[in-house]
């Protein structure tokens, strides 16, 4: 693995290890780019504090501690500071504002909720059958990934619906054909498959395939010992060996923030 872009840090309290860590963990790994993308802060409306992502008071620490080891480490590895953000539509504009001071590196797209995390609190993954979550998932993300603020779809098989096996198609086709229309790959998540969770499922990647969309392999490291995990990168090349899909070695960054 020459490039990993997503890799989260203590700061979205329920990952461990130390930033040097997990540096040290990809260098000894052959990485030669390491990209941070810990869970974006959000503003959200008074009175709502996630559990699962920094504090928007602790940004300036997380850019701040990255680009001074990116700087230490420069001679033997590339690291980036991005983030993992949500598209919550009526946040979004202030997000950007909120970051731009940081100017970070690039983001990827994790809809972890459906419409938004302080008021339905609707998780992608949990099983639904409810055809009106899974269109709302695909028109959510598609919208996200049209502000042109993405350069990568980390997980997009992250919606568990359970029903209708024609109905999860058609919507997945409509996911997949928007990404390659805005040009955004799409992530094998590695996470999900060293612990057989329900994502990557094989038949959202047929299609994925079928349509001709960009991938790549995100490790998704809450543990610094997660960073290209020999074992897990092997399982990875039987899954996408037997689809035939090709991932991309990087990604070509957007600065989200210009
Ligand atoms: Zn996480
Ligand atoms: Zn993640």
């Amino acid at each position: 693995m020459i490039a990993n872009y997503h890799t989260h840090t203590i700061r979205c309290r329920h990952a461990s290890g130390s930033e040097r860590e997990y540096i040290e963990t990809a260098i000894s790994r052959g990485v030669k780019l390491l990209g941070f993308s810990d869970h974006s802060p959000q503003l959200f409306p008074a009175g709502y504090y996630s559990n699962y992502r920094m504090f928007p008071e602790e940004t300036g620490n997380y850019f701040e501690t990255i680009r001074s080891l990116a700087d230490e480490y420069r001679s033997d590895i590339t690291i980036l500071a991005g983030l993992e953000a949500e598209y919550f539509p009526e946040l979004f504009d202030s997000l950007i504002e909120f970051l731009t001071p940081y100017s970070p590196d690039y983001l990827i797209l994790g809809q972890h909720y459906i419409d938004n995390e302080y008021d339905t609190r609707r998780y992608s993954g949990n099983p639904n059958s409810d055809e009106s979550a899974l269109k709302r998932y695909v028109d959510q993300t598609l919208e996200a990934l049209g502000t042109g603020k993405f350069s990568c779809f980390a997980h997009p098989d992250l919606i568990n619906y359970t029903k209708s096996s024609s109905v999860w198609e058609r919507e997945m086709r409509r996911l997949c054909e928007g990404a390659k229309r805005l040009g955004v790959p799409l992530e094998i998540n590695l996470l999900g498959l060293s612990e057989d969770r329900h994502y990557p499922r094989a038949d959202f990647w047929r299609i994925a395939k079928e349509t001709g969309n960009e991938v790549i392999l995100g490790c998704d490291a809450h543990q610094p010992e997660r960073v290209a995990v020999p074992g897990e990168l092997e399982k990875a090349k039987a899954f996408v060996d037997a689809l035939g899909l090709e991932p991309l070695e990087t990604l070509e960054l957007i600065p989200p923030c210009k």
